[in-house]
């Protein structure tokens, strides 16, 4: 419930009880961090588990607060969204996730996905697919290994506007994951015309496994519907050796979770990655 725009700041100042003036210094400690470079992009890699090897990377944000210390998405992104900081904030992390696309290559780690979230608030932006059209040209980067997540909120709340973008981003190169599959109300039957190629199970279902035997049906569903609507599957949460043999009985192509790896900053993810293909 924590991911529909509509009700995830309520639920954010139920949980924490943080008062109107609390709000407008974290909004400007926000507005701060963007021009102070106290923003970071952690990277948590996906696997493919057909292969073992790292398809892409997860760009997730993380803020360095001076007195805070490092504060995670959930407790900044609400704030940023409200006020419209999102926008700006957003467009950064799609900058810095293609300036590491091409370093990646030159890293000699070519083909590597990289994943950035959209906000609801981003993702109706009026300037958005000029100002992502933008960005991409300026850093000129292989858009087919440019991918956008987006949750079914975010693309359902307008089906019109939702496929019209798509479409006109998906035409630069770049692809489209379904976010947090499962969590909202519709189908994915409503969305079966957007050009999405990739579903992501959200990890209260991954979490569930092995104690719920509706988690089961829920995730073997998915995949089924996914692959014969041509669509690939990550799961992400994966965080036991049970999990992952469940996912991989089902033929889940991709895995994201803590079992191999966490989002870390990109001199780890480097590491990470090297050691792996000397492995
Ligand atoms: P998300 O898109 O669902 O991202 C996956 C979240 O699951 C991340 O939380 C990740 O750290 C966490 N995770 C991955 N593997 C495991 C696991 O094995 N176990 C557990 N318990 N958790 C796992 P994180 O980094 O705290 O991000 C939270 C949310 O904040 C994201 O959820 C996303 O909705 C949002 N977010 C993060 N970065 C951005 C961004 O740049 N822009 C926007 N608009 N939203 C962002
Ligand atoms: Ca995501
Ligand atoms: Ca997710
Ligand atoms: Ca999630």
């Amino acid at each position: 419930a924590k991911r529909d725009p509509g009700t995830s700041y309520r639920f954010y100042d139920r949980q924490l009880h943080i008062s109107a003036g609390y709000q407008l210094r974290l909004e400007a400690d926000l507005r701060n961090a963007l021009r102070g470079r106290e923003l970071e992009v952690y990277y948590q890699p996906r696997i493919d588990l057909a292969t073992e090897e790292v398809r892409g990377v997860e760009c997730l944000l993380r803020w360095n607060h001076p007195q805070r210390g490092l504060v995670g998405p959930d407790e900044f992104i609400p704030v940023a969204e409200r006020s419209g900081l999102i926008v700006p904030i957003g467009y950064w992390v799609i900058e810095q996730a293609c300036q590491r696309l091409k370093e990646s290559a030159e890293l000699g780690f070519p083909g590597l996905v990289f994943a950035v979230n959209l906000s609801f608030r981003q993702f109706h932006d009026r300037k958005m697919t000029e100002t992502i059209f933008r960005i991409i040209f300026n850093a000129n980067v292989d858009t087919s290994l440019l991918e956008l997540e987006l949750t079914e909120s975010a693309m359902m709340h307008d089906p019109e506007y939702a496929q019209r973008c798509l479409r006109e981003l998906n035409q630069l190169g770049i692809s489209f994951a379904l976010d947090d599959f499962g969590t909202g109300f519709s189908s994915l039957s409503n969305l079966q015309h957007l050009p999405i190629s990739l579903v992501k199970i959200d990890k209260s279902f991954v979490e569930e496994l092995g104690q719920s035997a509706d988690a089961e049906h829920i995730i073997r569903a998915i995949i089924s519907l996914s692959h014969s609507l041509q669509m690939s599957v990550v799961a992400e949460g994966v965080e036991s050796e049970g999990q992952l043999e469940f996912l991989r009985q089902q033929h889940c192509d991709e895995v994201q979770g803590y079992y191999y790896a966490r989002p870390m900053p990109w001199n780890e993810l480097v590491q990470f990655l090297n050691s792996r293909s000397q492995a």
